[in-house]
């Protein structure tokens, strides 16, 4: 049987570092800016690449060259994984560190390379120094990462490297040569050179998939926002109306919708220019949001037509939040913006038989007498009819 020199494997594992560095270039050019980091990863994969490369020169280059090099290569490709990391959770990227390690480690490595050669001595402070990267990474996988699959993935794929590391730096210290030389290969050098190349593509996978994993929550958050206001779209609001009305039996009051549709916004756009229409529903959005308790829902569903969704609340202290939406509407308006109103239809719903369509329908029939009746006023929706299935129980 042939084996792989440790050579081989550390290029091959370098290849394949290499494709999984093109998959996080294109991720970070076609992912939303919000998911940061992806760069920073990418550009480490090829660093380490590099250093692969430059190990394998050593019969070219003159042997200390090669080895600072790459070294030197190695230690920046994974520091720039750590600042991916960082950057991915949103935490201000310690640079300082990262060039404090990196100045420490090639000077040490240097040291104990030219001036007095010490084989152990550079690999224990090599694999303490990475060990202080890869550590950072699981506790910001610990502290930030988010609930979920990807996170327990990419969390114990990083504690494995983080305690892989930290073994070879204590058998570097504690051991004999031949335990930690990846050339001449002890077991656990052997085991060492395995699992250290293979995690590089392995980690890089971890990193992608918590990145795919948070692309995949902001668009669902997209999904359900609309994005001139960035109150709900319809969409969002029939998910959130769903789950309140899953719980109204539990809710004695209630529950009531407000339909809220601006007067005249046809001459405001026609007077003022569209591009002023849409301040004026971004601060409808805005001042009706300041009215609003924590627990009520806000949506706009096109045009100049906002709902709002007041849970456990019957329909006096319904009219009571309208009657604030109106008059906050009402002014005083931001310098510039023309003066306008609103009107308002109140629903309440007080069975989950009714579904949201007939609701809306009642809000929006109130409406329409609120316009009818003059404007920049609020009407009360009639109580729905119950369903003739529970008029036949009722009489029966
Ligand atoms: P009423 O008091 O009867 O509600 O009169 P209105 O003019 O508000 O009613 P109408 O429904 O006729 O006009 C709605 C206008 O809203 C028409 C459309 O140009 C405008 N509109 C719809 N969507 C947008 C938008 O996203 N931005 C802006 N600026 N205007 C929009
Ligand atoms: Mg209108
Ligand atoms: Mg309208």
């Amino acid at each position: 049987m042939t084996l792989l020199d440790p050579s081989t494997i550390i290029l091959m594992s370098a290849l394949m570092g290499g494709a999984m560095s093109v998959v996080l270039f294109a991720a970070d050019r076609s992912f939303p800016a919000e998911i940061r980091g992806l760069g920073h990863w990418a550009v480490g994969l090829l660093l380490l690449i590099a250093a692969a490369v430059l190990f394998n020169l050593r019969g070219v280059l003159p042997p200390a060259l090669a080895l600072l090099s790459a070294n030197s290569m190695l230690l920046w490709g994974l520091g720039l994984s750590m600042v991916g990391t960082e950057r991915f959770y949103h935490r201000p990227p310690s640079w300082r560190a990262f060039h404090l390690v990196w100045g420490l480690g090639m000077s040490a490595i240097a040291c104990w390379l030219l001036v007095w050669p010490d084989f152990q001595a550079r690999v224990a402070v090599f694999s303490f120094l990475v060990f202080g990267f890869y550590a950072r990474q699981v506790q910001l996988i610990w502290r930030y990462g988010e609930r979920h699959f990807s996170t327990r993935f990419f969390g114990a794929l990083m504690l494995f490297q983080t305690l892989a590391v930290l073994l070879r730096g204590c058998l570097a210290l504690f051991g004999s040569a031949t335990s930690v030389d990846l050339m001449r290969g002890g077991p656990f050098a052997s085991f060492y050179l395995a699992t250290a190349n293979f995690m590089v593509l392995l980690l890089a996978v971890g990193f992608m998939t918590v990145a795919t994993r948070r692309l995949q929550s902001i668009l669902e958050l997209r999904s359900t926002l609309d994005p001139l206001t960035c109150v709900l779209n319809r969409r969002g609001f029939a998910d959130i109306y769903g789950k309140e009305r899953a719980q109204l039996r539990r809710a004695a009051r209630g529950m009531t919708l407000l339909s809220i549709d601006l007067d005249f916004f046809k001459q405001i756009n026609d007077q003022y220019g569209h591009a002023m229409g849409d301040r004026v529903l971004v601060h409808v959005a805005a001042t009706v949001g300041k009215t609003l308790r924590e627990s009520d829902h806000m949506a706009r569903f096109g045009g100049e037509e906002f709902v709002v969704l007041l849970p456990d609340t019957g329909v006096e202290r319904a009219i009571g939040a309208a009657e604030r939406i109106r008059v906050a509407l009402r002014g005083p308006h931001p310098e510039g913006m023309p003066a306008y109103t609103v009107s308002i239809g109140v629903a309440c719903q007080q069975s989950a038989a009714e579904d949201l369509d007939g609701l809306l329908m009642r809000a929006d029939a109130a409406l329409y007498r609120a316009k009818a009746n003059g404007r920049d006023r609020i009407e009360v929706a009639e109580p729905a009819s119950p369903p003739a299935s529970m008029l036949h129980a009722i009489r029966a």
